[in-house]
């Protein structure tokens, strides 16, 4: 490998086991699994520690993969904290009607903000653990992911030097604007896509919430939806044409708009508070095929990016970074017998070779979950009497709380042991 630097402060040379790039979910649910079995690991991070442990984002977490953070010891702080929610609440036509989901799935939804999770894991990986992470990194690039000895380089935000770590294995878990994906050539990757065609605007409150967990509010002018957070903050959507912007959507806009599409027999009216967060979001997905090339191996968005229909963006991230360092921890033991990298033994029936198949069964199912569900929520406001009429037959087939309504609760409380496993 040639280093072209340009820069008056030389270069500086590591080498590690794994180089994770991302600090999201992904990537330091990586980095701990690694460090804690003794795997050399650098963490990568763009931003800020103090930045990404206060981005807004998602909020609940599946009970599998609470349950899998637990038994690594990642979940302690979440635990304690986390309210549990077992049912939601769907608002049309002026009327409330409630779906069982933990008495028809046997699970529950765990409620904690990302930006929480974030803080717990930094803790536990370069506090608790003194793992070596690196924020605020600049103009991070792979080489050589197709060879037998990647190269990681980026530039120090402090010293302007630019280091070159070389590893056995990357892990890209840099999200959906990163630079991993784009270390694969177009020729050896494909990418599907579906948009939605619907835009929401996400929406962080300042006030208390107004009913206890989640609400969808389906209404002919577009869905409304609230998530209680906390005692202080509620997550509010509200569907938006595409192409909105934030600024389109004023205080009392927002309110009032929120205020007509949730509305229903005997619900309280919304409590109100100042609107901390306010973006515009196009609700489209991606998967990318294959997520694994040569010794790139990518996880959570940077491979495959699911709309916050379903809740499951964050859920997909652990699930794939658990996956992930089972089979990167494997190739590095069998490493010491001198079989390292894709031939490497694997404990789950698929090791690294298999990371990419394994992983892209649980991706499916979501991404078709959060098209069916995103189906119903939208049909209504979609201007077309037929797929109104489609969207309702769903809608009354899961209340009626037989085997569609099982099959629901199931999908939307995340698969334990099916999809993915
Ligand atoms: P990210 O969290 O995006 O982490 C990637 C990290 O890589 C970031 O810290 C980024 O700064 C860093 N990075 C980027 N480029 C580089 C680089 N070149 N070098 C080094 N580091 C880099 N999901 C749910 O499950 N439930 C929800 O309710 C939900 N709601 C959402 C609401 C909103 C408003 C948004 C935006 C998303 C929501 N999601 C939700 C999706 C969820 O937040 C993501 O799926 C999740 O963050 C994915 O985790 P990740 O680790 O793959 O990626």
């Amino acid at each position: 490998m040639e280093f072209s630097d340009v820069s008056p402060v030389p270069p500086v040379l590591t080498h590690t086991t794994v180089v994770v790039v991302g600090a999201g979910p992904a990537g330091l649910v990586v980095a701990n699994r690694l460090h804690d079995n003794g795997v050399g690991c650098v963490l990568l991070e763009a931003e800020t520690r103090e930045f990404i442990e206060q981005r807004p984002r998602a909020g609940f977490l599946e009970e599998g993969a609470v349950r899998a953070l637990a038994e690594h010891g990642l979940a302690d702080r979440l635990l304690g904290h986390a309210l549990t929610q077992g049912e939601f609440e769907f608002r049309f036509d002026g009327e409330r009607h409630t779906v069982r989901t933990a008495e028809l799935s046997g699970r529950r939804h765990f409620v904690y903000p990302q930006p929480q999770l974030v803080t717990d894991l930094i803790a536990s990986y370069a506090d608790k653990g003194a793992g070596d992470a690196r924020f605020g990194v600049r103009d991070v690039r792979l080489d050589g992911v197709d060879g037998d000895r990647p190269v990681v380089s980026y530039t120090d935000p402090l010293t302007g030097a630019r280091h070159h770590i070389a590893c056995d294995f990357v892990a890209g878990c840099d999200g959906a604007r990163g630079v991993a994906r784009a270390a694969i050539p177009d020729s050896r990757l494909t990418v599907s896509r579906r948009d939605d065609g619907v835009a929401w605007m996400a929406l962080l409150a300042q006030a208390p919430p107004s009913a206890d967990g989640v609400v969808f509010g389906i209404h002919e002018r577009g869905l409304g939806a609230h998530m209680a957070r906390s005692p202080e903050v509620t997550r509010y959507y509200l569907q938006v044409p595409p192409g909105d912007t934030s600024g389109d959507w004023p205080h009392e806009r927002v309110w009032h708009e929120l205020g007509i599409r949730l509305a229903a027999g005997g619900a309280p009216r919304l409590k109100e508070g100042p609107l901390i967060e306010k973006v515009v979001l196009d609700m489209h997905n991606y998967v990318v095929e294959p997520m694994s090339y040569g010794r790139l191996h990518l996880a959570g968005d940077a491979a495959h990016l699911i709309a916050p229909i379903a809740a499951k963006g964050m859920n997909l991230a652990v699930h794939d970074a658990l996956l992930l360092s089972d089979a990167l921890i494997a190739a590095d033991r069998s490493s010491y017998g001198g079989s390292a990298g894709d031939s490497a033994p694997d404990n789950d029936g698929g090791g690294l070779a298999g990371y990419s198949q394994a992983a892209l069964r649980r991706v499916w199912q979501y991404q078709e979950f959060s098209q069916w569900f995103s189906d119903v929520l939208h049909g209504a406001s979609s201007g077309d009497r037929f797929r109104a009429g489609t969207a309702r037959a769903r809608l009354q087939r899961l209340l009626a709380s037989g085997p569609d309504a099982t099959a629901f609760a199931g999908l939307y409380m995340g698969e334990e042991n099916g999809p993915g496993k």
